[in-house]
């Protein structure tokens, strides 16, 4: 017997058992896949390892939201996180005119640093980071204070689109498109994604950016520990492929393509929300619910380059590296060029154990639309055609020309190279299109892109990315609320 039972065992499915069993529920995560975490997931070649989906991240620094939340679960001290270099967080190079700006975290840093990029902007930039903080501060989750109200219950700043926002405080349209570059952390697109998915972000990395070091995968692990430590388990391998609804629409098992059958008190979707209609019997679901949930756009894809460098080549590169062709379009960094390599892209050398002067690997990843793969559409991993390599191999190379031209050196420290496209994560986690970062949100339908936790089948709550605010910063929050529904009345809020 299991008091609830898990589907998806990625960043939220674990978030959210670790929340129930730190509460004293018995927990099951189902997980399709054969290694746990989703995003966390971590894989290794000739010894090295590579994070899959987690590489920045904001929310760990002292008393952030996701190092509050993880303090309360017992396993913030096991985690090896470091904070990015304050005085240099991201660095931002236009390839078109050489130009690199360098980003600082901390309110006062980042206006000093840009307005001496440009003076002229001093109080624009003064008013636009009033302004940013005034949207994060008017969410309640994100400041992990008890909310009074509903998530759309929003000030109007933050429902306008980020583009607009950004033009109502800056005139200059380089410093414009200077702001939205770290568009890649949730693939905004203007005239669409509203102004607080803009301002959570930013603010959460003017606090102050992390990553890992060594590998995602331990918080992963952490996760299942504090799971297990209340009887609970963590089953891979185990992908959901029905679900069994009463007459009095309560679920009364879940059933995995296995055959195995899995009973629970109450049931947490923690995959896509289009994998749960996929499974869920016709007719549970209203026609309207179903055609709303298919028919909201996903946030474009991503195509991911994994470099092994040779030993003591390539020195250590202690932020994150963003580069644009040109300064000119920063909300649509899923373009290409004319030879289909992508147009910007984030680039940086994650740390090691012990790191030293020389960098173990690199990890580059831009936005690509799904579009780019549609052709090979019908096909699975490790079976795809050579034509497909070949576009792959042109890709890849195209970035590494593109990083080339920062580090000419680059080429020959490259000991292997490996890639993975939208359909790599269209399949390892059943997104579609191989969205990144699950639903897009629109700021001329804000109800449309989110979904609330409770559904119309009785024990059955939904958690992950697509609910709320995806990545780090969004989805333990939503994890938090899922798991708060579920022991009502035991809030966990206030034990923060
Ligand atoms: C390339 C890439 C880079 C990213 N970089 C960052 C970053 O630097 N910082 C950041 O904060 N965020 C980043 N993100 C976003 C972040 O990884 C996601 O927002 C987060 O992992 C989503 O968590 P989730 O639990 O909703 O989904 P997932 O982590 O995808 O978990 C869902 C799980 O459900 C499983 N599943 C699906 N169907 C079934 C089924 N039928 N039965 C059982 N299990 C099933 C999947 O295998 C998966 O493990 C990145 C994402 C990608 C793809």
């Amino acid at each position: 017997m299991t008091d609830v039972v898990i589907i998806g065992g990625g960043l939220g499915g674990l978030f959210t058992g670790a929340l129930l069993a730190r509460n004293g529920m018995k927990v099951t995560v189902l997980e399709k896949n054969v290694i746990p975490g989703g995003g966390l997931q971590t894989f290794q070649r000739d010894g090295v390892q590579f994070d899959t989906g987690m590489h920045v991240m904001g929310g760990w620094t002292p008393g952030g939201s996701i190092d509050r939340i993880a303090r309360y679960l017992g396993i913030r001290d096991r985690l090896n996180i470091v904070e990015i270099n304050s005085d240099c967080m991201d660095t931002v190079t236009s390839l078109a005119d050489g130009c690199t700006y360098s980003i600082p975290s901390g309110r006062d840093r980042f206006i000093e640093r840009l307005a001496g990029y440009f003076p002229e902007e001093r109080e624009n930039l003064e008013r636009y980071v009033d302004a940013i903080e005034r949207i994060a501060d008017s969410f309640d989750l994100f400041n992990l204070r008890p909310y009074s109200h509903g998530s759309f219950d929003m000030i109007p700043e933050a429902c306008i689109p980020a583009d607009e926002l950004i033009s109502q405080y800056i005139e200059n349209p380089r410093l414009r498109s200077l702001l939205a570059y770290n568009n890649g952390l949730y693939g905004g697109e203007a005239g669409r994604t509203p102004a607080y998915v803009h301002a959570l972000i930013s603010v959460l990395y003017l606090k102050g950016a992390s990553r890992f070091v060594g590998n995602s995968r331990q918080l992963a692990d952490l996760l299942i520990e504090v799971i297990r430590s209340a009887d609970g388990r963590v089953l891979c391998g185990h992908e959901v492929s029905g679900i069994n609804v009463d007459a009095d629409r309560n679920i009364s098992s879940i059933v995995c393509l296995n055959g195995e059958e899995f009973v629970a008190e109450r049931y947490v979707w923690a995959a896509h929300p289009s994998e749960l209609l996929r499974v869920m019997p016709a007719g549970v679901f209203t026609k309207a619910y179903t055609r709303r949930v298919s028919s909201v756009k996903p946030t474009c894809s991503a195509f991911s380059l994994f470099i092994e460098l040779k030993p003591e080549t390539f020195r250590y590169i202690d932020h994150t590296c963003y580069i644009h062709d040109d300064m000119v379009d920063a909300w649509n960094l899923a373009a290409v060029d004319e030879n289909g390599v992508p147009c910007g892209f984030m680039y940086m050398t994650p740390p090691v154990e012990n790191q030293g002067e020389y960098a173990r690997k690199i990890l580059a990843t831009a936005l690509m639309d799904y579009t780019q793969v549609e052709r090979w559409d019908d096909t699975v991993t490790g079976r795809r055609p050579d034509d497909y390599y070949a576009w792959k191999n042109k890709v890849a190379d195209g970035i590494i020309a593109k990083i080339s031209r920062i580090h000419p050196e680059l080429r020959h420290c490259i000991k292997s190279v490996y890639t993975a496209s939208p359909l790599t994560i269209r399949d390892y986690y059943h997104s579609p299109r191989g969205s990144v970062y699950g639903f897009s949100k629109d700021s001329n339908n804000l109800m449309e892109s989110q979904l609330p936790i409770v559904t119309k089948v009785r024990n059955l709550y939904l958690t992950g990315q697509c609910i709320n605010l995806h990545g780090m910063c969004g989805v333990p929050l939503t994890a938090l609320t899922t798991a708060e529904a579920i022991l009502y009345p035991t809030p966990i809020l206030p034990c923060l």
